[in-house]
């Protein structure tokens, strides 16, 4: 069997441009899906699996880890930068997605068969609105209880908020108080049977986000993410060990080296490795052996499209220290029309079972794709009061 073709289909939808990767091969109708999905970089991806595809082509698509070898190590450059490591994931989850094929099995059969009988989603405020998960104001507590009330209304048992607003270096109490009223008014519309996640999406410096944390402590989150810049390895550690609260991070890491650091720095509880950005299963195993040694949970980063969602729940359902699936529901009204999806989603609890299916369990619309071309992402941009600029 041989790699005939490496495509990119990009479908905009809205914040992102999805990047489905599908890699064709010589055998009748036999083709694997992947997801490079790597938002406001998508003209960078599609030319990244272009520049890998001609390694590719040729070879036996079933030598996964060999070829994954090859974009790695191969034309001189080390695959860790994101857009490179982002390509290689797309084309990886369209290999193991084929081998799934081969051998008619679900992928997560491929690594030792289920070890949970169902995973639990999570889903932002808004169900992955755009609009309203980024920009609903801190200063409207009120308004975070009401979305809080209606994702438990939609069944789900946990949802993640960016209740942390943008700050410089230093402010003074108020942004830290506001931050304190929403999580307070979630919590106390929901109660204590529902997890709540805040996302600080590394926006403060650690000297404030060992402030939010520690404000947010009392609260019972579930975990709070990035709570200041991932370089940041001694500031994610200090405030790891000021406060109760589970840290989560690690989305914007890309390869094996890199979350070695973060768990030998003991900087995280909850490691949100992203499979479409951080060079597939193949390298999100390895991640996840490690995480395993260091006795380090894993919540994989996917707000992205319908692979890589398909993605994070083979490979859930193959890794014991797996808690929960980010999912979004509702970033556009026709990701349904896009991909077929093979996993059972109970809507009521908001749990899924395990696809029975080969591979991922996808099928892409390609025709449905066709109608959503290539737009320019939203630009998101933050400037601080005086005019300098800020994390996003
Ligand atoms: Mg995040």
């Amino acid at each position: 069997m041989k790699i005939v073709a490496i495509e990119t289909l990009v479908c905009h939808a809205r914040m992102r441009n999805w990047v489905f990767v599908k890699v064709v091969t010589d055998q009748d109708g036999l083709v694997g899906w992947g997801e490079a999905t790597l938002e406001w970089h998508t003209r960078g991806i599609t030319g990244a699996v272009e520049d890998l595809a001609q390694l590719l082509i040729g070879e036996d698509p079933t030598r996964v880890e060999f070829l994954w070898q090859m974009m790695w190590r191969q034309h001189f450059w080390h695959g860790q930068g994101v857009v490179r490591a982002t390509a290689i994931a797309g084309i990886d989850l369209a290999l193991w997605d084929i081998v799934g094929k081969v051998h008619g099995v679900p992928c997560h059969e491929l690594w030792g068969g289920p070890v949970r009988d169902f995973i639990r989603l999570y889903c932002h405020l808004g169900g992955g609105n755009m609009d309203t998960f980024y920009n609903t104001p801190v200063d409207e507590a009120r308004r975070f209880a009401e979305l809080a009330e209606q994702a438990v209304a939609e069944g789900f048992t946990a949802f993640k908020a960016m209740a942390v607003p943008p700050t410089m270096p230093l402010e003074g109490l108020k942004p830290i108080m506001m931050a304190e009223r929403c999580v307070s008014a979630m919590r106390n519309a929901v109660g204590e049977g529902i997890d709540i996640m805040v996302d600080c999406h590394a926006r403060p410096s650690p000297a404030m986000g060992r402030q939010f944390a520690q404000a947010l402590d009392p609260l019972g989150l579930y975990f709070l993410e990035e709570p200041c810049w991932p370089e940041s390895l001694d500031g994610l550690a200090a405030i790891k060990q000021s406060v109760s609260t589970p840290i989560a991070t690690g989305e914007r890491l890309t390869h094996l080296a890199a979350f070695r650091d973060l768990f030998a720095a003991q900087a995280c509880d909850v490691c949100q490795l992203d499979i479409t950005h951080c060079g597939g299963f193949s390298e999100a195993r390895r991640i996840a052996a490690l995480a395993e040694a260091h006795r380090v949970a894993l919540a994989p980063h996917n707000p992205q499209g319908p692979v890589s969602t398909a993605a994070s729940l083979e490979f859930g359902f193959s890794q014991p220290s797996y808690l929960i699936c980010e999912s979004v529901h509702a970033d556009v009204p026709w990701r349904a029309d896009v991909v077929q999806e093979s996993y059972q989603l109970d809507k009521t609890t908001r749990t899924v079972k395990r696809n029975r299916k080969p591979g991922l369990g996808v099928s892409i619309n390609e025709a449905e794709v066709r109608k959503h071309p290539f737009q320019q992402e939203v630009l998101q941009r933050v400037f601080y009061q005086d005019g300098s600029v800020g994390d996003w």
